[in-house]
Parts: structure tokens; sequence; C-alpha cells
């Protein structure tokens, strides 16, 4: 199991925020913003790369769960930053496919 399926199946506690049959929403343990948090598949996908064309609807949930959590954290009059780190060079750690969800002050561009 990967961290992130223990964290949806409750075996390591995290501030869940949101969740639907296929994801969960949750506060990242070192947040980077004021607001940060995770949308993350129950079905473990390593990383966007290895998404086919069939797991199209599962990534059109992601991101419609991602803006529903957003709303409930009240990111949407100011705008918030929405991230999919790939691969080393991208700044993946997490061997599971997650958005992460930064907001709550000034996002700046081109990030680092
Ligand atoms: P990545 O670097 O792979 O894009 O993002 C992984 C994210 O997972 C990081 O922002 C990191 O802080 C977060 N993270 C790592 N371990 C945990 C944990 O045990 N709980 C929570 N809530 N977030 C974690």
């Amino acid at each position: 199991m990967t961290l992130f399926e223990k964290i949806a199946a409750r075996e390591i506690p995290a501030q869940i925020l949101s969740e639907g049959d296929e994801w969960i929403a949750f506060r990242d343990i070192t947040p980077q913003a004021p607001i940060h948090f995770l949308v993350v598949p129950k079905r473990c996908i390593p990383r966007i790369n290895e998404t086919m064309p069939s797991d199209s609807q599962l990534l059109g949930t992601l991101l419609s769960a991602a803006v529903s959590t957003a709303r409930q954290e009240g990111l949407a009059e100011n705008g918030y930053r929405i991230v999919i780190n790939n691969g080393s060079d991208g700044g993946e750690t997490v061997p599971h496919l997650h958005l992460h969800v930064l907001g709550g002050r000034e996002m700046q561009w081109p990030p680092g």
C-alpha cells in the first residue's frame, strides 16, 4: 500500500477535507501556502505520465474535486493554483498521483 492509500484507508491520520467514491482530499503535512491540500485517487496510479486515455474520466473527476474543495476552503474569490509534479525533474516525491491545491497567498511565476 502507498502512503496515500494508507491515508485513504484511515491507517495513517490526515486532516481530511472531502471525499468521493474514487478520491480523497486532505491537507498537506508540509504546507507551502496558507491553504495547501492534496487530491488523490483511491486507486493508485503512480504519476500522471502513467495514465491512459481510459483514465480521462477519473482525471476529470480529480479536477472537479480540486475545484469543489477549493471553493469549500474559501479560495474561489482570490484564486488558487493546481499543480501536478511528475517524475524527478517535476519534483515528485510520493509515487501516487496527486493534485496539489495551493491558495491563501499570491503565487509567483515562473515556479521554482
Ligand atoms: P510531491 O512532492 O510528490 O508532488 O508531493 C507529495 C506531498 O505529500 C508533499 O507536499 C508532502 O508534504 C506531502 N506528504 C508527504 N507525506 C505526507 C503525509 O504523511 N501526510 C500528508 N498529509 N502529506 C504528506
